[in-house]
């Protein structure tokens, strides 16, 4: 037997059985006017809060106005898709969360076939990544086995997780009765696959997991710090005392905890960003992988501790002033996957950052496009797959501003060991299965 060839049989099996959606319905985003009218309290809560504390770091700003219960940018909108504020790949095309479907089921194999598989999503959006993974897990339930599977949704905003759960569930799930339940929200598949909801990845329950992070990490508070004269300094948000309902940028005239702690000794730059909340969340993945055991995927626009500021907001598409009408656009700031490797530690080992367009290539888009083009034949579908495909691969779109970043078991990677001793046993252990995406060893041939 081929070390490789269950890698390739999951792809012909799964080539076979998955057939292109209606690619259209993805891109009828329902924000309604009245939400996406932006709203003054948010800047009339910052200001209030400004007032009484003086200036706040420029992490606090961000959590505040992406996920304050009640005013949140995330917690109150709806905004994924072509009417909302920005499009990510798992909108643009179904492809995208497929392969991701089989780069998890090849992790769960090369992970020895554990009997139980929790898929942990972070930030699901809407839904469409679990979706399509869930779809490609159950076109391959025969590679599954007895394996039960779970679904496990870490989501802030109580309207995503409405929206996550009607497209998930069909609208089969419940909201828990008090507001102290670590699950917030639980439901079950068409395929009846239990999902449940939580507001932070510490509540998900322990067990062999694999982990999916996509456009979630650049969505995290960050500090930005600034080398002045006098060393580093902690740039923060203020009112511009010119104009009391604005908002500016003041660097701190001391030292804060932050600065103090969170720029490296040999940092070179002049301004870095550090997402100290990325970085507790990495830990917590690392440290469950090296405990229970699997795997985890980050996906996101990023750098490896090179670039500077990064910070910025995305209000229909535009680029829009980060200080300006707080609450009305996102706000993000790229991932330095530097960083995240530093935090991961050395309990697991760590694979990429990679390009986009190098990682789907390696999990076959082109072959799984063939497929698709082959047995579509309304030109306007050809078309548009035509076009997403290239979105989400050509290097001066997605392709090269997107990086996948995996945090594996050691045991992944281990190299085969010569087995001594009984001279009967001559046979060495089996070299582990390939890494898919991270080497251009193809899934499908
Ligand atoms: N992964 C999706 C959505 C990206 S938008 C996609 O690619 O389409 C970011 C997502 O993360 C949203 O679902 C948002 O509500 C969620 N989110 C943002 N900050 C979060 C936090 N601190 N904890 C949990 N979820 C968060």
């Amino acid at each position: 037997l081929n070390k490789h060839s269950y890698l390739i049989n999951l792809g012909l099996l799964f080539c076979l059985s998955v057939r292109w959606g209606a690619a259209q319905s993805r891109f009828l985003c329902s924000s309604s006017p009245e939400e996406s009218k932006s709203r003054p309290s948010m800047l009339r809560h910052l200001t209030t809060k400004l007032k009484a504390t003086g200036p706040i770091t420029v992490a606090e700003y961000m959590r505040e106005v992406l996920t304050n219960p009640v005013t949140g940018y995330y917690v109150r909108n709806n905004m994924l898709g072509p009417d909302g504020d920005f499009i990510t790949s798992p909108e643009i095309s179904q492809i995208f969360g497929e392969l991701l479907g089989v780069w998890i089921i090849s992790e769960w194999m090369g992970a020895g076939r554990p009997k139980q598989l929790q898929l942990v999503e972070l930030g699901p959006g809407k839904g469409s990544l679990a979706g399509d993974v869930l779809r490609v897990l159950s076109q391959l339930r025969s590679v599954l086995g007895e394996a039960s599977v779970s679904l496990h949704l870490v989501e802030v905003s109580p309207a995503l997780s409405l929206l996550q759960a009607q497209n998930l569930t069909r609208s089969c799930s419940q909201e828990a009765d008090s507001e102290d339940e670590p699950v917030y929200r639980r439901g079950e598949t068409a395929a009846g696959l239990p999902v449940s909801w939580y507001r932070r990845l510490d509540d998900v329950p322990a067990g062999f997991s694999i982990f999916v992070a996509h456009e979630f990490f650049d969505a995290l508070p960050i500090h930005k710090f600034q080398r002045t004269q006098k060393g580093w300094r902690e740039v923060m948000v203020d009112i511009d005392p010119d104009k009391p309902d604005k908002l500016r940028f003041v660097v701190a005239p001391s030292p804060t905890l932050a600065s103090s702690t969170l720029v490296q000794a040999d940092e070179r730059r002049d301004h870095v960003e550090v997402c100290a909340e990325g970085g507790v969340i990495v830990q917590q993945l690392s440290k469950r992988i090296t405990e229970e055991g699997g795997a985890a995927l980050i996906a996101d626009y990023g750098h490896d501790g090179t670039k500077t500021d990064t910070f910025r907001g995305f209000k229909g598409h535009q680029l829009h002033d980060v200080l300006s009408s707080p609450g009305s656009a996102d706000l993000t700031a790229d991932v330095d996957f530097s960083y995240l490797r530093r935090m991961a530690g050395g309990g697991v080992a760590c694979l990429g950052p990679v390009s986009q367009r190098t990682f789907l290539k390696n999990m076959g888009i082109d072959t799984r496009m063939q497929v698709l083009l082959r047995s579509c034949v309304d030109p306007t579908t050809r078309k548009q797959l035509i076009s997403s495909y290239d979105m989400l691969t050509n290097p001066i779109k997605m392709g090269e501003r997107f990086h996948f970043f995996s945090l594996l078991h050691h045991s992944r990677l281990a190299k085969p060991k010569k087995t001594e001793g009984l001279k009967l046993d001559k046979k060495k252990s089996p070299a582990p299965l390939p890494v898919a995406g991270f080497t251009d060893e193809k899934i499908w041939q």
